[in-house]
């Protein structure tokens, strides 16, 4: 059995503990490999490694540190498909849709690469006689990234380019479930000629995670993951003095309006829902119908559902592959159950699907719940399966207060031909993420993504400009160059410009 190693100090190393876990092959429901789990030591040496490695690398001149960015991103660019597989045999999700998101982190590292001009300071002239000001960002320290099984490359990626680029050194503690793309990852980086120490991978669990957030070395922990941890992480990482970002979970609704074009709509819908198995924070998981709309768009998602290629992520006829664990396979089906339970109508329905050759893989069949009430459990839960859930509401301003009533604030959309009913809903809906006619409206590498409310804990959004400012503080100098010649002007009241 394959063992999975920590990367510290540029070196694959088995750590200290004794504690391991499985990492399955979800299309077979077979055990591949084992990940080991770090201890408080091991999680120690990554930090200890990225502190010395800090000394060097936040003194290292910004057009060397931009250099290693751009010969990562070749890496990376060239290795895209390898590190696609890596994520398809431990995630499940099917191989182009692996691809995509290599391909959306390493826009981050493509924004990272600007880094001279994203560090770029202000300078204001003879502020007052003789005076100059001007104002530079400098990195934190060491900083870490606690990230979510659902995107295994991606998401690291919206944390380490910026932060690396910026002087920082890293430590990252992914997932337990699909581990190795982070692992394949820290390699390219040493290929591209990144120090050795300047980014580590340490795995494990609780109390790996623990140890990072307890730590007087790690200046700023970047998390993302469900809403229950993402807020603890925040509450024990600041009240350990630490700068936090946690993004939690989602559950993000769709309007459709009956002037929406409904082929097109449920087109977007299905890709929405059942992309990636709907283990997306962006994924749709509620369709909000508005009045004549409903019937005519549940049929169109319907027909949709039922015509999903489901099937190993390695078949590239696959559209969708299994979710990631036997655990959540059984909760989401068990969810299902719920809507029937609670008066729900399931029209499509996932559960005891069966892919052939593939009997003991971990599937769920893309599943349509209609007739939906904001009191049951398939609305107020985070499915994070291949699930949609339909409301039914009788006008576009039940629809947007009753995405306003939902605790979380990720991702929404609308799909409408109406520009006036589209601008009340991008300025009265209290979501981080808007998109018209566009149903998962994850932003560019160049602006930030995060949501509000329960989708994140924190001030600061990731990757982007806020990215930026999350991984950096700001100098301001006042100086002064006296002449000899000039008398002394020091006085004893508040300075004041002359
Ligand atoms: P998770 O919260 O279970 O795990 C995330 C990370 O936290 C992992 O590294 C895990 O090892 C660690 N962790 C788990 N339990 C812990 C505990 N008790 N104490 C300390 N650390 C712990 O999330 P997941 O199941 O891996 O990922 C799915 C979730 O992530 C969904 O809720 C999804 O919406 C969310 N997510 C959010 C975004 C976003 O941008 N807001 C993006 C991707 C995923």
């Amino acid at each position: 059995m394959k063992t999975i190693e920590h990367w510290i100090a540029g070196k694959s190393t088995p750590g200290s503990s004794d504690r391991t876990a499985p990492v399955f092959n979800p299309a077979t429901g077979a055990q591949q490999a084992e990940v080991v789990l770090g201890s408080v030591t091991d999680v120690e040496s990554a930090i200890t490694a990225a502190k010395d490695a800090y000394v060097e690398w936040s003194q290292t001149s910004i057009s060397k540190r931009t250099k290693v960015l751009f010969a990562f991103r070749e890496l990376v660019n060239a290795r895209a498909d390898e590190i696609a597989e890596l994520i398809t045999d431990e995630h499940g999700k099917v191989l182009s849709d692996a691809l995509g998101e290599v391909q959306r982190g390493l826009e981050v590292v493509e924004f990272a690469c600007g880094i001279p001009s994203l560090l770029k300071g202000d300078y204001s002239d003879q502020v007052s006689t003789d005076v100059d000001t001007f104002s530079f960002r400098e990195p934190l320290g060491v900083v870490a990234g606690i990230t979510p099984f659902n995107f295994p490359a991606m998401v690291p990626m919206w944390m380490f380019p910026v932060a690396i680029a910026c002087g920082n050194t890293f430590v990252l503690k992914p997932s337990e479930r699909d581990p190795s793309a982070s692992i394949r990852i820290a390699e390219l980086w040493q290929e591209a000629g990144l120090p050795d120490g300047v980014f580590n991978v340490v795995h494990g669990d609780k109390l790996a995670v623990d140890t990072i957030l307890d730590s007087p070395d790690v200046a700023a922990v970047s998390f993302v993951g469900s809403t229950p941890i993402a807020r603890y992480i925040h509450e024990r990482g600041t009240a350990s003095g630490k700068r936090v970002q946690a993004l939690g979970g989602a559950k993000n609704h769709a309007i459709i309006l009956p002037d929406a074009d409904v082929d097109f709509a449920a087109d977007h819908l299905a890709a929405a829902a059942f992309g990636s198995a709907g283990e997306r924070c962006m994924a749709i998981s509620a369709a909000v119908a508005v009045g004549s709309a409903a019937d005519r768009i549940v049929e169109a998602v319907n027909q949709r559902a039922r015509a999903v290629k489901v099937g190993s992520g390695r078949d590239s006829s696959s559209e969708m592959g299994p979710v990631v664990t036997r655990e959540a396979q059984q909760r989401i089906v068990g969810l299902i159950d719920t809507g029937e339970t609670q008066g729900a109508s399931i029209t499509v329905d996932g559960r005891g699907y069966e892919v052939p050759g593939h009997e003991d893989g971990f599937f769920v069949g893309p599943t349509v719940i209609d007739h939906v009430t904001t009191d049951m459990d398939v609305y107020r839960e985070e499915i994070f399966g291949p699930v949609i859930s339909v409301v039914r509401v009788d006008d576009v301003d039940e629809a947007i207060a009753l995405i306003n009533a939902n605790p979380y604030g990720n991702g929404t959309a609308i799909f409408t031909s109406s520009g006036e009913s589209a601008r009340r809903f991008q300025r009265g809906v209290h979501v981080g993420m808007i998109g018209i006619n566009v149903p998962v409206p994850v932003p560019m590498a160049f602006y930030s993504f995060g949501g509000w409310k329960d989708s994140l804990f924190g001030d600061k959004h990731v990757h982007g400009p806020e990215g930026v400012g999350f991984y950096t503080r700001a100098k301001v100098v006042t100086a002064r160059w006296p002449r000899a010649s000039h008398a002394s002007d020091a006085s004893f009241h508040f300075p004041t410009s002359k």
